[in-house]
């Protein structure tokens, strides 16, 4: 076994998250971006193999429709329009206001969350990557903060996420959440902290803004990562406090042509053939060629979504059996090495205990 130690700050099971609706929604959980075009998305929302419990979806896109935003907000709502009865959430446009300019502002796009009908409403938070200076980031921060609090006035029906932004800096983050536990947001989310471990599994600054955020937080506050997915990565998230997850990641990685596995994902299709892991999905468990799945985007994408939503309930049902993620994290860690020997994650994870 591997000697680096996996402590995890969870060891029982997680409260729920329960918004307005009264329902509990059991954590840890993860919300698959909802990409109706894609015709591996309807495949998976309808296969009861794959288990989607949540999705988020981009509020912008309905509401630059004209049409659809009439729809929306007079005949009918949101979880009927997508036809999905589990945790449904909104994001604000934020991240497209960030490559583009919207014509969008906050108090109509959280105003338009809440009539529709979404459980988690997003503010339009200013997107902090790390490029950013200290004074922007410092200033990104202020504006997010002013436009929460703007939203949790305006707010009847959903519960309003709220967003930590505050870039690379430690105590931006800090002093972020402090304005937001000040305000008594009900859902943190985490902003802007996919660029810091999209690269080769480095979880150091991730790790180290989300444990401090779970510490300011208690132990009970929902904490969302936007933008993780990764099935490898999400048991640490989830050590160091995380609860909620969302992505896109499952069709990205199909489209470069990686095969997601609990311990990485697989650009060829080696380690399968040598018998290193199954997976019991229902694209692969029957599939006498499994390198086929490797050249098949669609197929890919519904294992690879199929592979996140199963890893999110194996670790929910570690904690609920008070078995907690240690064990799991030891293995996850020894199969990772000998696959990715030049990864990041055993370096960071061991800075992280130290
Ligand atoms: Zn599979």
């Amino acid at each position: 076994m591997t000697q680096i130690p996996a402590r995890s700050v969870l060891g029982g099971p997680l409260k729920p998250f329960v918004p307005r609706t009264g329902r509990a929604h059991p954590l840890p959980l993860f919300m698959p971006v909802y990409q109706p075009r894609e015709r591996v998305f309807q495949l998976a929302m309808a296969d009861a193999d794959v288990k989607i419990e949540g999705l988020i979806v981009n509020s912008f896109f309905l509401y630059k429709q004209r049409e659809l935003r009439t729809l929306l907000t007079t005949q009918t709502n949101l979880p009927a329009y997508v036809g999905f009865d589990g945790l449904i959430t909104t994001d604000s446009g934020a991240f497209q206001g960030f490559t583009r300019k919207l014509y969008l502002n906050n108090r109509d796009i959280v105003r338009f969350q809440d009539k529709i009908g979404s459980h988690v409403i997003a503010p339009l938070d200013l997107v902090t990557p790390p490029g950013d200076s200290r004074s922007i980031a410092e200033s990104k921060l202020e504006a997010t903060q002013k436009r929460i609090k703007e939203a949790l006035a305006i707010a009847e029906h959903g519960v309003v996420a709220g967003v930590q932004q505050g870039g690379r800096f430690l105590d931006l983050r800090t002093k972020s959440l402090e304005g937001l536990m000040a305000m008594g947001i009900e859902y943190l989310a985490i902003g802007s902290l996919v660029p810091f471990f999209n690269k080769n599994h480095d979880l150091l600054f991730a790790g180290r803004v989300i444990r401090e955020a779970r510490a300011m937080a208690g132990p009970d506050l929902p904490m969302h990562i936007y933008g993780a997915g990764d099935p490898l990565e999400l048991p640490f998230f989830l050590a160091l406090g995380a609860t909620i997850f969302d992505s896109a990641s499952y069709a990205h990685y199909a489209a470069g042509g990686a095969y997601m596995t609990p311990y990485g994902a697989l650009s060829d299709p080696g380690p399968l053939l040598a018998g290193e892991y199954r997976c019991p999905c229902a694209v692969c468990r029957d599939e006498a060629d499994i390198a086929a799945v490797f050249s098949d985007k669609e197929r890919l994408s519904c294992h690879n979504l199929s592979t996140i939503c199963r890893t999110v309930l194996h670790l929910r049902g570690l904690l609920e059996s008070g078995a907690g993620l240690d064990a799991y994290l030891a293995e996850v860690l020894e199969r990772h090495a000998a696959w990715f020997p030049q990864s990041a994650l055993m370096r960071s994870w061991a800075e992280l205990q130290a």
